[in-house]
């Protein structure tokens, strides 16, 4: 079992994994919702064409939701694979184990994220 390389950074395998899975489910259930916005019925009244209409408004806002998220996903998938998983895109610093745990495509630590989000400059 010699295949195995010394310097891979195994800390986020676990991760990962999870986001691996957490990738494919949400792409399966995206395609899947794709049908539901872009399926062209033919309703027989005015009534049940409004209806459907606020179904694919709804269907399309969820499927926009997903989409962010399948990127974040995608973006946590690739800066484990770089390296830069855990580490705050803002400040440098390693973000909590914690934080991780609670939101595992975090990209910068909570102290950058709070600057953020009230609208501080941070860079
Ligand atoms: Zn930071």
């Amino acid at each position: 079992m010699a295949a195995t390389p010394k310097n891979r950074n195994r800390k986020y395998e676990a991760v990962e994994k999870m986001l691996t899975e957490q990738r494919d489910e949400l792409s399966a259930r995206m395609n899947g919702r794709m049908g539901e916005v872009y399926i062209d019925r033919e309703p027989d009244d005015e009534a049940a064409l409004a209806t459907d209409s606020v179904t694919k408004d709804m269907a399309a806002a969820t499927l926009e939701r997903e989409r962010r998220t399948l990127q974040e996903i995608e973006g946590a998938l690739k800066r484990i694979k770089t390296g830069e998983y855990g580490v705050c895109g803002s400040c440098g610093e390693p973000i909590p184990e914690a934080r991780l745990k609670a939101l595992p495509w975090a990209r910068v630590c909570v102290g950058c994220a709070e600057k953020r989000s009230s609208g501080l400059a941070v860079d």
